[in-house]
């Protein structure tokens, strides 16, 4: 396999940093490895083709047990806020094996994960199982399809050996594809060591390859952690319009990409419910559906202390520049917010009661257990009022003043219409679907239900008559409220 037929590129540039950012190390070969799905379309954005290999070949490759040419592996040190506290971390079980540069120019990091210990590994085994790794494959691509950014998920590989958590597991390997994988918590990695030297650097990495428009500036740093802020922001606001729950909004699982990174125990809602939260382990619901803009506050000011060195030579100073910065949170994310809503409900123009009108909404959602998903999809089609579900007063009284209100509107109906299909999916990787799905593969070896949740997955906003019960949420019995890290 030469990797000039495959097509990769790689020009590696953090393993050019200190190398107290890092240790260079190889993934520890595995004993047999499988390939088990590869993901041919974002191989072809990346300019990567993999369909001449052999599937021996890429079980090789994907497993890290032979690496490509030009690749250079190491695991990246980091620390990070973990539900409030303060560790050291670094790629426990992760080897970036390189960047790898497009035919269109763009720069990503190939990451593998669950490819064995590294110094940050603390006591962990390294490797990861097959059922979580596919759930980051699936739940990442759907992100993708969404339009939501995230990190894409490349390949998984099994590697033949077990993986001991509650119960016995297939080891597998991901690789992951992210624009970078700078975390909040690896500029809190050099401010805790007080390493200004250090700080500056990784942060001048940070503005050179994710925000080149700012590197003129006066003042690159403060303009660097609002521009961070303003991204995630934009994220925030975008998981909230599909209903999705990270679950673990540790300042380590933060990336100032501002790409959605490191799926553990995420999960989409169904039902409308604030407070929902998935986790397993986030016992507080710290994590949950509505308190993540909070979070995204929070985990940005400790990126704000993390570099405030860099913000001015008076810390002072600097201290009143980045409370300035995130004191601004609440108010750009309200307004973010509040733009993202009435897309949802086809509204043009602003109305100073569309707050409250919104929130009326959503109230009586929470009220009647609706589903989140498919309330947006019902108020689009004319017939609906007719279902009982929506025969309350208090739902007639608002779908009346919804119909004021769009008539108030700076536009026609049909751009309403149009503007809430492409806003309101059809079907989100419900988790009982995403849970069956990779029973099927781990029990039974497989594949179809898997393939067919990819594919429903892969045109979101397409009302595909085949794809009709993926619509449904699950019954009763289906439900599944917990979800583990897997780690
Ligand atoms: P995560 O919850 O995946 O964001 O991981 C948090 C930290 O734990 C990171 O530093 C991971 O590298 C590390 N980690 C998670 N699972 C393992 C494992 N099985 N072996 C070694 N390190 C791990
Ligand atoms: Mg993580």
């Amino acid at each position: 396999m030469k990797h000039q037929d495959i097509g990769w590129h790689f020009d590696n540039t953090y393993a050019q940093l200190p190398d107290h950012f890092y240790t260079k190390l190889h993934p520890v070969p595995v004993h047999e490895p499988r390939l088990v799905i590869v993901n041919n379309a974002l191989a072809e954005e990346l300019g990567l083709n993999f369909k001449a290999s052999s599937e021996d070949e890429l079980a090789q490759l994907f497993s890290g047990n032979q690496l490509p040419e030009g690749a250079e592996p190491l695991a990246q040190a980091y620390a990070g806020h973990q539900f409030g506290h303060f560790t050291y971390l670094g790629d426990g079980r992760a080897h970036l094996i390189g960047e790898h540069l497009t035919p269109d120019g763009k720069r990503v990091d190939i990451q593998f994960k669950g490819s064995g210990q590294t110094p940050y590994a603390r006591r962990g085994d390294g490797r990861a199982a097959l059922g979580p790794m596919l759930r980051e494959y699936i739940v990442s691509e759907a992100m993708h399809a969404l339009g939501i950014p995230t990190t894409r998920s490349l390949a998984v590989a099994t590697t033949g050996e077990s993986v001991y958590r509650e119960t016995v597991l297939q080891g597998a390997i991901l690789t992951r594809v992210a624009s970078s994988h700078l975390r909040v918590g690896t500029f809190e990695y050099l401010a805790a060591q007080e390493d200004k030297a250090g700080l500056k650097q990784l942060t001048d990495y940070a503005i050179q390859r994710h925000y080149p428009e700012i590197i003129d500036s006066d003042t690159p740093y403060l303009e660097l952690l609002k521009a961070v802020m303003a991204c995630q922001i934009k994220l925030i606001t975008e998981w909230l319009r599909v209903g999705f729950i990270h679950g673990v909004m540790n300042t380590d699982n933060m990336a100032v990409s501002c790409q959605t990174i490191d799926y553990g125990p995420c999960a989409f809602m169904d039902s409308y419910d604030p407070n929902t939260v998935f986790s397993s382990i986030d016992h507080m619901g710290r994590y949950a559906y509505a308190n993540q803009p909070r979070i995204a506050q929070w985990n940005l000011a400790r990126f704000a202390e993390a570099i405030l060195p860099l913000l001015h030579e008076n810390i002072e100073k600097a201290a009143a520049m980045a409370e300035e910065a995130i004191q601004s949170f609440k108010a750009l994310f309200q307004q973010e917010w509040l733009a993202m809503m009435r897309r949802k409900l086809g509204l043009f123009g602003e109305e100073k009661e569309d707050m409250e009108f919104i929130n009326g909404l959503l109230q009586w959602m929470q009220r009647s257990h609706a589903d989140y998903t498919n309330t947006f999809r019902d108020l689009m089609d004319e017939h609906f009022p007719e279902e009982p579900h929506y025969q309350d007063q208090e739902f007639k009284h608002w779908y009346d003043r919804w119909q004021q209100r769009l008539k108030r509107n700076t536009q026609p109906f049909p751009s309403s219409l149009c503007l809430m299909g492409a806003t309101n999916p059809v079907v989100i990787p419900r988790n009982h679907r995403v849970e069956a799905a990779l029973n099927a593969v781990e029990q039974n070896a497989d594949f179809s239900k898997l393939y067919e949740l990819l594919d429903v997955l892969s045109e979101p906003y397409k009302d595909k008559e085949k794809y009709t019960e993926f619509k449904n949420p699950p019954a009763p019995k289906e439900r599944v409220s917990q979800t583990f890290c897997g780690t």
